[in-house]
């Protein structure tokens, strides 16, 4: 929850996974610099897809970074996972403890199962854990080359959970349409779309000819439902799922406790 009382102003991180230089931070920061003061912490190398990864077995460097455009934005590159961003930003290189976590705006969606494997979203989760107030954004669209418009609504969501906080141990996961600010057909709350990845890996040889592989595959939507963050991306919408860091299935406790789990075979 923001902290109303505080004199100063709110205090916003924006993480990413697409590394420091990438255009979705960019356009991110800049509009989060109308809400607060932004500290930008966010990997030197792009990290995407690395999921909910911390670095234990190495050092994590970070160091001051000129963020492009702005003195106001004070931002430090760090060699580690989004995650890693998160935990060092909040334990050792922000001033006081923020207000708001903002991760990207990634390239390309974080819809359905791909929120599992997004650093975008892990970064906003590792905000959560941490009991900050975080979002998640992605633009769905790989070869975007303008991210303004969505900058402009990320503004919006953001200045709305400022001002309203989330529950304890919720974040949201926004993605956008890639579509002019305003023929975006407004803001749905949605699940995720029940989906997989039908993976392949292709075989090639290295230079001194043994095998190596690449993961490649193609994602299959399994979910014809209504309210899927699928779907109203597909329609134009933007959408916003609440996601929760408890990943207990609660419904299924008292089926699993009527099993007879220590009964001798
Ligand atoms: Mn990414």
């Amino acid at each position: 929850m923001p902290n109303k009382s505080a004199e100063k102003q709110p205090l916003i991180l924006v993480c990413n996974d697409d590394g420091i230089d990438a255009p979705g931070i960019q356009a991110l920061a800049h509009a989060m610099t109308d809400l607060g003061e932004v500290f930008v912490v966010a990997p030197v190398d792009e990290q995407s897809a690395v999921g909910h990864a911390i670095t234990v077995r190495d050092p994590v460097r970070a160091r001051p970074w000129p963020f492009t455009g702005s003195d106001k934005i004070k931002a430090f590159a760090v060699t580690g996972t989004p995650a890693d961003c998160a935990k060092l930003a909040v334990n050792q290189l922000l001033p006081r403890h923020p207000d708001l976590v903002v991760s990207g705006i990634n390239r390309g969606p974080n819809t359905a199962v791909n929120v599992i494997y997004s650093g975008t979203v892990s970064a906003a989760t590792e905000g959560a854990i941490l009991g900050i107030d975080a979002i998640a954004f992605s633009l769905c669209a790989w070869h975007a080359e303008e991210y303004d418009d969505a900058a402009r609504w990320a503004q919006q969501i953001a200045r709305a959970v400022l001002t309203g906080g989330l529950p304890p141990g919720i974040l949201l996961n926004v993605n956008l349409p890639d579509l002019p600010y305003i023929e975006v057909k407004g803001i749905e709350i949605t699940r995720q779309a029940r989906s997989r990845w039908e993976e392949s890996f292709v075989e090639r040889a290295d230079p001194q000819e043994q095998p190596y592989y690449w993961l490649s595959g193609r994602f299959i939507n399994l979910d014809d439902g209504e309210h899927t963050d699928l779907d109203a991306v597909e329609r134009g919408a933007i959408s916003i799922t609440p996601l929760r860091i408890d990943l207990t299935a609660h419904d299924l406790l008292d089926e699993f406790r009527q099993w007879e789990w220590d009964k001798p075979t």
